[in-house]
């Protein structure tokens, strides 16, 4: 089997499994506790938060634990609409769901006005149009994607939060693809909220962090017993948030290597579907180019094939990988961020995202599998079964 989908969810890092063991054994005390077992695990959260803190350039004050990056998204949306009575948001059409769908919940219940970004036929962002409507509604909510997690495309979030700042707007990025993958000095950007989530780069899932600029003081969103600054109550994932930090911790560590590693997978990717018969490929968004996009995303248009999907026929022949389909056989209708940058029909996209547990091997066997599928289209079986 190989797992190709590092962009939906990554395997947990051995060395961080030998991390959290103890806090599954011995180290089970609350972190709320004033005795020994609660101090114990109370100063393993701190010390994550601190570690979090330094590797991003931030202060741990401004890391807030919370269950992965959908509810962080969440809480920085809702709550600075609400906290600071914003009455305008500038997005974009590409966004993930977990920042599209609370945006949208606001704009249904009258809070606020929703303004989209013009993005070019690659997904990058128009940032003349951007400082248009900035210009045009000051004091707005700006929330703009650090790295697109189907075409891996980065925004240049320094320009953006720049932008923001002159127009006084509060600017929140979804830095879920990025964090660990692409080296963010926060002390260069004056972005207010972002978030993370452990299981993108090899630690648990079910945890992540926000970020929120010290000069915010949000309400509390879930009211409870004081936990995260008053932030969020609940007894904290003592083993989410440690195994957060030493994951974290490696991705930093190991960031040029790893950086290295799927940069050559993609590249060896992409020169092997050059090279195949498959011919009629394009590829979506930046994702081909290797300084505008993730190293770890390469997202292709294929020719639609009559015996199903790709990705469907690549799962039974134990290959993972995700995508979405405009093939009138197929008809799910494709994913949003396809749709709304170039509109090829009859096409199934298949996006391909690597960690360093892949293997260039790994990248040959997908390509002659894909190629045997085509074969095996253009000359159905009996069964209609590869
Ligand atoms: N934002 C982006 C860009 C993502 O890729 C994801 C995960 N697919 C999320 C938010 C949500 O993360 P989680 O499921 O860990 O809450």
């Amino acid at each position: 089997e190989i797992y190709c989908d590092s962009a939906a969810t990554t395997a947990i890092d051995p060395e961080v499994i030998e991390t959290i063991l103890p806090f599954l054994t011995t180290n089970f005390g609350n972190p709320s506790s004033s005795h020994w077992a609660g101090r114990k695990v109370k100063e393993a959260v701190d010390a994550s938060r601190q570690k979090i803190a330094k590797l991003l350039n931030v202060m741990p004050q401004e890391i807030f634990f919370v269950s992965g990056a959908t509810e962080g998204n969440n809480l920085a949306l809702s709550e600075s609409i609400r906290e600071y009575g914003l009455r305008h948001a500038i997005t974009s059409k590409i966004e993930h769901k977990a920042v599209l769908e609370p945006l949208l919940k606001h704009e249904r219940e009258g809070d606020i006005e929703i303004s989209y970004v013009k993005l070019d036929k690659k997904g990058n962002v128009d940032l003349e149009h951007l400082e248009r409507l900035l210009a045009a509604n000051p004091q707005s909510l700006v929330s703009l994607m650090h790295g697109n997690n189907e075409i891996g495309n980065l925004t240049d979030i320094q320009a953006i939060s720049r932008l923001a700042k002159k127009y006084n707007a509060a600017f929140h990025t979804d830095t879920t693809q990025t964090i660990g993958k692409v080296q963010l000095n926060l002390a260069e950007y004056p972005v207010d909220f972002l978030v993370g989530s452990a299981h993108k780069f090899h630690g648990p899932k079910g945890v992540g962090f926000i970020y929120i600029n010290k000069r915010h003081k949000l309400k509390p969103r879930i009211l409870g017993g004081g936990q995260e600054d008053g932030q969020r109550g609940g007894t904290e994932n003592v083993i989410g948030i440690v195994g957060l930090a030493k994951a974290l911790e490696i991705a930093y560590r190991d960031f040029d290597l790893i950086h290295e590693h799927t940069l050559t997978l993609k590249r060896r990717l992409i020169a092997q579907l050059e090279n195949s018969e498959i011919g009629n490929i394009t590829y979506n968004g930046e994702s081909a180019s290797e300084h505008k996009s993730l190293s770890a995303i390469l997202n292709v248009s294929f020719p639609c094939l009559h015996i199903g999907s790709i990705v469907n026929n690549l799962d039974q022949l134990g290959i993972a990988v995700s995508g979405g389909s405009a093939c009138s056989n197929l008809g799910n209708g494709g994913s949003h961020v396809i749709r709304s940058i170039n509109h090829e029909a009859e096409k199934e996209n298949v996006r391909f995202s690597f960690s360093k547990f892949n293997t260039a091997e790994e990248v040959d066997h997908i390509v002659e599998t894909i190629v045997k599928i085509y074969n095996a289209d253009s000359t159905p079986s009996e069964s209609g079964v590869l």
